[in-house]
């Protein structure tokens, strides 16, 4: 048994994840929410795992706790009575490392790290470019250095998968000067997840990752796309910040900025009033009510406008999106669907590849539509791109990622 810890720190909530790596199982999970709230709620959940077969890891138990929770530090003692009270037992199989997501790592940090008091001070520095994300998992950090001293620590960054983008692929045309003295490049998000995706799809077809040309579409609530050649991420469409590039749930993706400056003089719209109008309020929710693609399907089936129109915006994206990588890569090797959307929506998937026929690009409407879980082809087998539907599980990368630094 080699457990791993995996934590996901947010400002108000954490999530973790325990894994035993000689399996690649999850043993136990859980959410410890509203932090610093009167009320804070802890769910853990033990996955039994059986005994015969390579078979996936079931549901056993899930205890929800409700209880004030005033800062991280008290909610990781909450997630070790949690533990030793359902297990698995922390005391007789110690995590041999603990990985967390961080957001942005800048320019700065393009491997998976050891957490040192000099990294947590460089984590804290990047947030300039992350506000609202770096010091949250930065609380997470020191709250699990604590709880956890002995053992080494792991950062996993979501920008550094695309730190192989090529200086004509992150840099804005703005005037230099400006932007290097803010540092306004493109860094691109959801790293760990293309990461991920772009090799199980090279394993699954037994290739060799070098050798393919690949586009994965990872689809959630966040959306984004991103070019990879022979494993490197050569292009993807968040920026600066996970707001440019494809429709969202609740992200407007790609915009004229000049729309900004007319809201600004002619709406009396303030820089904060921007942020959250295409941060929180436009997308999905923005065009059609709801930021959640099935509501948008309920609606399209009642015959509303606003959801048909919602659904063409955002195919229309994507479609834009696959023909440019295709165009960057010059023609791909497979084309990967992941996340919420990504895996459940055989229309969006069927809709964004619909018309790339001449790119050698077939979708096999049966397959696409079958209900079947876990990574497969949805292409026909004529098809000269091959097109996959991957699960993604970040948390599986970020305990690979972490155990391979871990063990250097
Ligand atoms: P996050 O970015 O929050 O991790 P997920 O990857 O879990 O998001 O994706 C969540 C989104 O996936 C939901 O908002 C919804 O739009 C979509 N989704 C989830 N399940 C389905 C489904 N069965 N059919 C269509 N869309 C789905």
């Amino acid at each position: 048994m080699t457990p791993v810890l995996v934590i996901n720190s947010g400002s108000s909530s954490f999530k973790y994840q325990l894994l035993d790596m000689d399996s690649e199982r999850t043993l136990a999970s859980g959410l410890v929410e509203r932090i610093g709230d009167p009320m804070g709620v802890a769910r853990h959940t033990v996955y039994a795992t059986p005994t015969d077969g390579p078979s996936p890891a079931f549901l056993d138990a899930t205890r929800t706790r409700e209880l004030p929770i005033p800062d991280h530090t008290a909610g990781f003692g909450v997630m070790l009575e949690a533990f030793a009270s359902d297990g698995p037992s922390l005391a007789e199989t110690p995590p041999v490392a603990v990985g967390h997501r961080v957001v942005h790592g800048g320019a700065r940090f393009f491997e998976p790290t050891l957490i040192t008091p000099l990294v947590e001070i460089n984590i804290d520095e990047l947030s300039v470019l992350a506000p609202l994300h770096n010091p949250a998992n930065l609380a997470g950090i020191v709250a699990a250095r604590a709880a956890f001293p002995d053992v080494p620590h792991v950062a996993v960054f979501d920008t550094a998968f695309h730190q192989t983008l090529s200086p004509a692929a992150y840099t804005y045309a703005i005037d230099a000067e400006v932007a290097a003295s803010h540092r306004i490049r493109r860094y691109g998000f959801h790293g760990t997840s293309h990461k991920f995706v772009s090799e199980a799809a090279a394993a699954f077809l037994g290739r060799p990752l070098a050798e393919l040309r690949q586009i994965v579409f990872h689809l959630g609530n966040g959306a984004s796309v991103t070019a990879i050649d022979g494993g490197r991420s050569v292009d993807t469409s968040m920026g600066f910040t996970p707001l440019e590039g494809l429709v969202m749930g609740t992200r407007s993706g790609d915009i004229d900025p000049a729309v900004l400056f007319q809201l600004e003089r002619r709406a009396g719209m303030t820089v904060d009033d921007l942020d959250e109008l295409l941060n929180k309020r436009s997308g999905l929710l923005g065009l059609a009510g709801s930021n959640d693609l099935r509501d948008i399907r309920a609606a399209i089936e009642r015959g509303e406008e606003r959801a048909i129109l919602a659904f063409e915006v955002y195919v229309h994206r994507l479609r834009a999106y696959a023909g440019a990588y295709l165009a960057q890569l010059g023609g791909a090797d497979v084309i990967s669907f992941t996340a919420g959307v990504g895996e459940n929506a055989p229309h969006v998937r069927a809709g964004a590849l619909e018309t790339l026929g001449f790119a050698g690009v077939e979708i096999d409407p049966a397959r696409n539509e079958s209900r079947e879980r876990g990574i497969r082809i949805i292409s026909t087998d004529a098809s000269a791109v091959t097109v996959l539907v991957v699960p993604t599980d970040e948390e599986l990368e970020i305990a690979r990622q972490t155990l391979s630094v871990a063990r250097a």
